[in-house]
């Protein structure tokens, strides 16, 4: 019998689209860290066995390696173990998980919240919860791979809306006659790092009667005085909640937001009113039909809230990354592209598949790792290095990182 794979593994290295999986692992262990070598904490890795300064992580604020994290993660398996053992709605949902849901609800500003052990299977669970046959989906062309399959599953009747195309949005919904409308967007494009306009889409949504889903994946953490997102960053949510202007009219937003980027562990939530909340936690197959997270990742959480809450310092530092890349790489004059973005995701559009591999081969060499993003995740053509920046980042290993970028073949 012959099996179909080589040829088409085969079709895939010919397109340079092969992915190829790193080894990594901290260069000292976060527990071995000594003051002077602060700075390898959460930046500088082993990837294949060598030292490598790391601009691919998702850790926007350093948080996977923060101590507060470590002391309520070694605390929580003392207590709890390491396993659930069950799906949440059997006998997997701990206290820990009870209270991070609580604080998670506290810190977007919104009135409850459900954790789930990932955001693939948050998204892919949420949308068949909120819309089926009959009804229509409105998905910005940029979205991310799990909303797609949530909206597939869903087998309501997808519109593909142009990449932050507010005018075709409106006439896409005013032509639907669909039952029930949703519109789904990233709040901050994943491979560009662009922010989603929310107030204009919530004023959309309004016009047409649609609810509005919000995958804060890149935002939360990042955004808002407080980390608390992109909500917080426009003004719908404050201190105390939702702002008084959007006071009543919040009930058609849908938020939800990943735990394995910025609050350095893993997992997700989905926020919102309690009866939507509910709703999905009564039918969202991934929730029902998966082991819950261990405790000992909701108790992490926690701490990690409390970071992002109390440590603005770290927004502050990577807004201060931010520029010193931006203006550096502008007075080196790389021939490539950077992207505007006011987030921790810079990216640098290099084109074709063989270039990106050669220009992230030539980082490597030089100590310094930036992954290539080709097709399909981005669209054909736009391969590009994502540098993701992490206030764990100093501003030197920045440098660094222009320094090699100025140094590549052109
Ligand atoms: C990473 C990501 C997800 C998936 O979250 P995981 O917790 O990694 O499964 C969902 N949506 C967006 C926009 C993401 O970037």
């Amino acid at each position: 019998m012959t099996l179909p794979f080589d040829e088409a593994l085969n079709g895939l290295r010919q397109n340079l689209a092969l992915r190829r999986r790193r080894q990594v692992a901290p260069v000292v262990a976060p527990a071995a860290l000594t003051p002077q070598d602060e700075a390898l904490r959460g930046t500088t890795y082993l990837i294949d066995g060598q030292p490598r300064l790391s601009f691919g992580s998702n850790d926007y604020l350093g948080l996977s390696q923060h101590p507060a994290l470590l002391a309520a993660a070694h605390a929580a398996i003392d207590r709890y173990g390491v396993g659930a053992t069950a799906s949440p709605l059997v006998c997997g949902h701990s206290p820990e998980h009870e209270q991070l849901e609580a604080a998670l609800a506290a810190h977007v500003g919104l009135p409850r919240a459900l954790y789930f052990y990932a955001g693939y299977a948050a998204n892919v669970g949420l949308v068949p919860a909120l819309v089926g046959r009959g009804d229509a989906v409105f998905s910005d062309a940029l979205n991310h791979a799990c909303l797609i399959d949530g909206i597939r599953l869903s087998r309501a009747e997808l519109h593909v809306v142009p990449h932050a195309d507010l005018a075709a949005l409106d006439a896409a919904l005013a032509a639907s006659t669909a039952r029930r409308k949703l519109v789904v967007t990233d709040a901050v494009f994943s491979m560009d790092g662009n922010v989603a306009d929310v107030p204009a889409l919530m004023a959309l949504c309004e016009r047409h009667d649609a609810w509005l889903l919000i995958d804060d994946a890149h935002g939360y953490g990042v955004l808002g005085p407080q980390g608390e997102g992109t909500l917080a960053h426009f003004g719908l949510t404050g201190v105390d909640g939702v702002a008084p202007a959007w006071q009543g009219r919040m009930d058609r937003l849908i938020y939800m937001a990943t735990l394995g980027k910025a609050a350095g562990v893993s997992g997700a939530f989905v926020a919102g009113h309690p009866d939507m909340v509910e709703w999905v936690m009564q039918k969202a197959r991934t929730y029902m039909f998966a082991t819950a997270a261990p405790a000992v990742i909701a108790a992490s959480l926690r701490a990690a809230i409390d970071v992002i809450r109390q440590e603005p310092q770290r927004r502050r530092h990577l807004h201060a990354l931010r520029t010193r890349l931006r203006e550096g790489l502008a007075a080196a004059q790389i021939p490539w592209h950077l992207m505007p973005s006011e987030t921790a995701i810079q990216p640098l559009v290099i084109g074709s598949n063989a270039e990106a591999l050669a220009v992230m081969a030539q980082l490597d060499e030089q100590g310094v790792w930036v992954p290539a993003i080709r097709p399909p995740t981005v669209p054909e053509g736009t391969a590009r290095l994502r540098i993701s920046l992490s206030a764990a980042h100093t501003l030197a290993q920045v440098d660094e990182l222009v320094a090699a970028l100025a140094r590549c073949p052109r």
